[in-house]
Formats: C-alpha cells, structure tokens, sequence
C-alpha cells in the first residue's frame, strides 16, 4: 500500500505555520482532553488538534474496518493493536480529508467546530498504556563516556557491548507526558571518600536525552521476532527524556543495574509520530565492528535522520540550548532492539516502550546527558543568564525537542518539556 501521505508536494487546507513540526505530512496520533472535558484520540495539523473519535461518528471513515468505538477512549492501545495495515489506513484518510483539493469538510462549518480544536483548548494526555519499559543504552558514544568516566579509560566498553543491545526492564508508573513537573528524588548516595552511605535528596539530577518507540502486539509467548519484521511491529517514536540521580545511580546499580536512579521519572512528548511519517528521512546506521551475530544482521537503512535538542530554563528566565544531537548515531537499531528483546521468547505487547538510551554524538557539544556536557561536573555549563550548571536545579525546565527535514518537508515531534520540583516535603502534624 503506498505512503499517500509523505509526498513532499501535498499540502492542507488548514493553516500550517512556517516550520511547524505537524504539516499534513506528518499524522501523529495522540489522546487529549476537549474543552468540554472529553477525552479522545486526536491527530495534528498545524496548531488544530483534530478529534478522531468525532471524524469517525460523522462517518469519515466508513468503510475502514474500524469500530466503532476505536477512537473514543483514553489510550491508543486497542487501535495500535489493529496493526499497520489499518493505521496507514486511517492516515491516508486523515491526509484526504485535509488535502487542499479536498472541500467536504472544508467547507462543512457545522463538522468542523465538532471535529477541530486550537492547541490552547485541549489538554494532552499519556497517549498510551504503558504496559512494559524497556530501556536500552545503544549510544556507543554515550556507554564510551560512562565508561571513561566511571571504569577503565582505556576498556570503557563492557565486553558484551559490541555484541549486545544492552538493556533493562524499567517502570511503567512513573512515566508521564510532557507538562508534567516531577520531583528530586530522596534516596541513598555514598558521598565521595566516605565509607558508610547517607540518605537525603539526590544532588545530580540529570536529564538523559532519548528516543522511545511504542510497539504493537508482536508476537506469541515463546516466539522471536525476526530482525527484518521487526519494524512492521513499531507504531511509532516518541521523544524522551529518562531522567536519572547520577548519585543514587553510582551507589545502587551493583550488581543489577538500574533501580531507584532511574524510576522516579520519565517523560515522553505526547504525539506519536509514526514509522511511516519518517519513512522519508532513513539513514544507514553506524557500521558495526565487529560484524552481530546473524539474528541481529540487517539489511537496508535502519537508522533515521532526527534532529534533537535539549535546553534548559531557569524559573522565570530564558531557555539555553545545552546540546544537539541525532538520532541516526544509535549504534544499534530499533529493529535490532526488537529482535533481541524477543529472541529468548519474550512477549511484547501493544503499548509496550522501549527507550533507545541516551543518545550522544562524537563531539562534545553532542552529549545527551549532563553527566557528559559537564563530564561529572568538572565542566559546569554557563546558560544564558549568565548562571551555572552541573546539574539539573529545582525549578529548572527541561526541554527537548526534535525533527527530520528534508525536500522541504519537515516532521516534528513537538517536544517533551518537564520542571524538575525540589523534593517532596511531608505536611507537618
Ligand atoms: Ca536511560
């Protein structure tokens, strides 16, 4: 079936600010609250959110198997569960509905104050359950620096590296959309020099710059997915920002990795961009020394050419870019992710994220994380208000942002924007 809508010449009825990251292009699917204090699943054009749940009772989609239903609920689960052949589907259909030659609903003034919403009339939500997390840490520029800065400068990647997307279960509850402020973590740390842990608010909150992919049903319990069917299973991306307390990280992660660093929270930009929006802007990926083993070989171009952000604003001041990476430096691929996470048997479900790992370039004005921009606060940042940092500061707003571009055509993900609260401070009795 072909991508009706990537052509890099269509174009909307509706208005499309100059450099937005959502020209009809694009179709990502997310869920949102109405004024009317509805929730539904939506798409984007320009600065309109469109109702999905409204389009499809006013009859827009007839004759897409779908039913009836399928948008009027408060996650994409259930429609990202009806596979890709009814996703490009229905994006076809948004991008006809919305296609400048198109008048139906252009000129149906009733439909249209049901079906569109300004950005400022809508509240975006979690667009999907998420029912598992898996975090991976498939920057080889990123596991390089960690491991210069915290083991052998000289074998700072783990022998297992180059031959394995390393990962590790993560935690569902603390994941939420962007928006929503999150708290400095409390938790042991063992201060430097001293031989017994202390316990009080971690002192290195850090950002970690990602990417994350939502996947679809995939397989049966006990069943692998084979490297080259294993985009056929992603619904689409997400930015994400994996925040992490370095100093609890230091003291915790021996022998089983992550825990309580890392669980405190995670935050995703809410528009789901789909592998089909970003078919256009594929990359080969870093070639891989030595050569995987043959259920992680793949062939044609797995990598994506996405531009990413991080800035960082103090309350009340101006937002600094502290770094700008790409995507297309993963050194392994979303497809080799999903085949070695499911090489053993393992079930993936609808809804499922898997987060890429903190995605570092080669230079250091790439970094994805504080922890390298300032390698471990020896090299602290000056922002824009002339003040510095090592680390995150209460108050602070992170935000990343990210998009491909190409013949003109630029599709975005918005971003995933979070203020980092002081700790929790139990009322007094
Ligand atoms: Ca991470």
């Amino acid at each position: 079936m072909p991508l009706k809508t990537n052509h890099p010449e269509k174009k909307t009825w509706l208005p499309v600010p100059v450099n937005s990251d959502f020209p009809i292009q694009n179709i990502p699917f997310g869920v949102f609250l109405t004024r009317d204090d509805i929730i539904t699943i939506g798409s984007r054009i320009g600065d309109y959110a469109i109702d999905l749940g409204a389009l499809h009772q006013l009859g827009y989609f007839k004759d897409i198997p779908l039913t009836d239903d399928i948008f009027l609920q408060d996650t994409l689960n259930d429609f990202i569960s009806d596979g890709k052949k009814t996703w490009r589907l229905v994006r076809n259909r948004i991008s006809e509905i919305f296609d400048i030659t198109n008048n139906v609903l252009k000129n149906n003034d009733d439909h249209k104050s049901i079906v569109l919403f300004t950005m400022d009339e809508i509240e975006m939500q979690l667009p999907v359950q998420i029912g598992d997390y898996t975090d991976f840490y498939s920057s080889k520029e990123h596991a390089t620096n960690v491991g210069k800065m915290f083991r052998d400068p000289e074998n700072a990647l783990l022998p297992n590296w180059l031959h394995i997307p390393v990962g590790y279960h993560g935690r569902s509850s603390s994941i939420v959309p962007s928006g929503t402020a999150v708290r400095r973590p409390m938790g042991q740390t063992l201060p430097t020099g001293a031989d017994q842990p202390i316990f009080g608010p971690s002192k290195l909150v850090d950002f970690e710059l990602e990417m994350a992919f939502i996947t679809t049903d995939a397989n049966v319990l006990g069943e692998p997915i084979p490297v080259d069917e294993a985009e056929n299973y992603i619904f689409g991306m997400v930015l994400f920002n994996d925040w992490s307390a370095r100093d609890i990280q230091k003291w915790e992660y021996v022998p089983l990795g992550p825990f309580l660093a890392k669980n405190f929270a995670s935050s995703i930009s809410p528009w789901i961009v789909t592998l089909d929006a970003l078919e256009p802007f594929r990359v080969g990926s870093p070639v891989q020394t030595p050569k995987p083993l043959p259920y992680l070989q793949q062939t044609g171009k797995k990598g994506f050419d996405i531009n990413l952000e991080v800035s960082i604003k103090p309350e009340g001041g101006k937002a600094t870019t502290v770094t700008k990476s790409n995507f297309k430096y993963m050194y392994w691929t979303m497809a080799q992710q999903l085949a070695h996470h499911t090489i053993n048997g393992c079930k993936v479900n609808s809804g499922d994220m898997m987060g890429s790992g903190t995605i570092s370039g080669p230079t250091p004005d790439t970094y994805g994380s504080m922890l390298e921009l300032t390698w471990r606060g020896e090299k602290p940042l000056t922002l824009e208000d002339g003040s510095t940092r090592k680390f995150i500061e209460d108050y602070d707003t992170v935000a990343i942002t990210g998009y491909c571009q190409k013949d003109n055509v630029r599709i975005g993900f918005g971003e995933v924007s979070t203020k980092l609260l002081p700790v929790f401070q139990p009322k007094k009795k």
